[in-house]
């Protein structure tokens, strides 16, 4: 959608997002959705043509992106009437949180087709403010396979929905079909699972994708040009579907990478999605930033029947004997914290394992994946793990912005600030390069040019953006 504005940003520090370093005395001009130009000194007093906008001293950098989430998937568990209700308006704090943390392109690995479709299309027309979503639509998996804790939804409740979550197909044709149904619908990458054991208690081995169906996946999301992407959990899953040629792994496996493996993905180009903040589910000090989190700001993140439902899961793992007997975890799934927890220190070293390989990570969150993965929070958790793993700041920040832009095959566009790109940028308090937690602290979000939150230290924030408002709305 094209609208009129022309902006000077000035007044910041610039993160040069392919380098790794800060630059100081930085101007940048916003013409429509694009950036018109990055120019040193002041070039506010120049150009009289351009609405001055003083960032205050803010760290002015890309928009971040997130390589996995499931926006329109609030409830994995616990399809209650009264969370089926609330599914339309916890799908729109869903993506109004993601905005708020500075979070402007995500990749949905997995959703709802239908709600998928009318959420971009209200966030495209501005209705509400949300990132740009790219979808994978509904997953394509083995029956019985993995995801074992979504259950398949009836006819009535798909319908509702907008589809499943999950797809399962039994045989190469039915393969092709339903990933032409996910293409048609608009998925611009497909999502496959390939977990042979379950993260289930009691669950044990699982079915995956036979070779023919496998490939049958990959040719019909080949032939039309669109991408696949992979759940994993362990290397024989990263093996298998690295046989297949899928374009990125989701997850990280629970034991290691092996050497020959690391070697053969970074010569194929594949990215890896650690999503390290999810695999330390387990952990005291994630548990206790969630509730924290709940504690200040629960009501105005969630729903109240979500709010209730990840209150209740985080009860189930961390304040009720745990594990549960084996009449409860039969009648409701209960993932096996103790057998990912093991493998966490695994998944941890594998990510150094790949970059020394020359491998690619990208950084995705899981948001809405697990009750307790709340969009706009765990973005900072993966963060932070990955700082664990041994990244400088300037590294996790690159691999944020122009690294997942790349695995996105949207480097062209998006995650650099730089001529021509579309101006998708946040200003943040503090020095990121020195405390990474400065990226928690986002004051301002622009997303194609537009305003999506304000920053209340520049001086001419808010007339401007009455101002656009105003224009925009004509
Ligand atoms: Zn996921």
């Amino acid at each position: 959608m094209k609208f009129d504005n022309r902006l000077v940003l000035f007044n910041l520090r610039l993160f040069d997002s392919e380098r790794g370093r800060l630059l100081h005395d930085r101007s940048v001009l916003v013409e429509g959705e694009r950036i018109e130009a990055v120019e040193k000194g002041l070039a506010a007093q120049e150009s009289g043509a351009f609405t001055p906008v003083d960032l205050g001293g803010l760290t002015l950098m890309p928009g971040l992106i997130d390589t996995h989430v499931h926006i329109t998937m609030p409830f994995m568990h616990e399809m209650t009437p009264r969370a089926f209700f609330a599914v339309g308006r916890q799908i729109e704090r869903n993506a109004r949180a993601c905005i708020e943390a500075g979070i402007t392109t995500v990749r949905d690995t997995g959703g709802f087709p239908g709600r998928l479709s009318s959420l971009i299309s209200a966030i495209d027309s501005n209705d509400i403010p949300g990132p740009r979503i790219i979808r994978c639509n509904s997953c394509i998996t083995a029956p019985g396979g993995c995801p074992d804790w979504v259950p398949l939804f009836p006819r009535f409740i798909k319908a509702f929905l907008g589809g499943q979550y999950a797809e399962r197909v039994g045989s190469p044709e039915e393969a092709a079909r339903q990933t032409g149904e996910m293409i048609r619908q608009g998925a611009q990458w497909i999502k496959v699972y390939c977990q042979h054991r379950s993260w289930l208690l009691g669950g044990g081995d699982l079915p995956v994708l036979d070779p023919g169906t496998f490939r049958a996946v990959m040719d019909t999301a080949r032939g039309s040009g669109r991408k696949v992407c992979c759940h994993i959990s362990r290397l024989e899953d990263l093996e298998y579907a690295m046989s297949m040629g899928v374009d990125t792994f989701e997850h990280n496996p629970l034991d290691e990478i092996a050497d020959h493996a690391a070697v053969e993905f970074a010569a194929r180009g594949m990215a890896i999605n650690p999503t390290l903040a999810c695999l330390d589910a387990g952990s005291d000090e994630l548990w206790q930033t969630v509730e924290s989190v709940l504690d200040e700001r629960g009501p105005s993140i969630l729903e109240p029947e979500p709010l209730r439902q990840v209150r209740r899961y985080i009860r189930t793992y961390r304040t009720d004997p745990y594990p549960p007997p084996k009449s409860a975890y039969r009648k409701k799934p209960c993932f096996d914290l103790a057998l990912i927890a093991r493998g966490f220190p695994h998944a941890l070293a594998n990510v150094g394992r790949v970059l020394h390989a020359g491998g690619r990570i990208g950084i995705g969150t899981d948001s809405g994946g697990l009750p307790s993965a709340l969009f706009g929070v765990f973005y900072a958790e993966e963060l932070k793990r990955l700082r664990l793993a041994g990244l400088t700041p300037a590294q996790v920040l690159m691999l944020a912005t122009s690294g997942n832009a790349s695995i996105l095959g949207m480097d062209d566009r998006i995650g650099t600030i730089r001529p021509g790109r579309i101006a998708d940028m946040i200003a943040v308090e503090g020095n990121p390069l020195e405390d990474l937690g400065a990226v928690s602290k986002v004051r301002m979000v622009m997303k194609s040019g537009r305003f999506l939150k304000g920053a209340p230290g520049a001086k001419h924030f808010r007339i401007v953006s009455k101002w656009l408002r105003g224009r925009n709305s004509r």
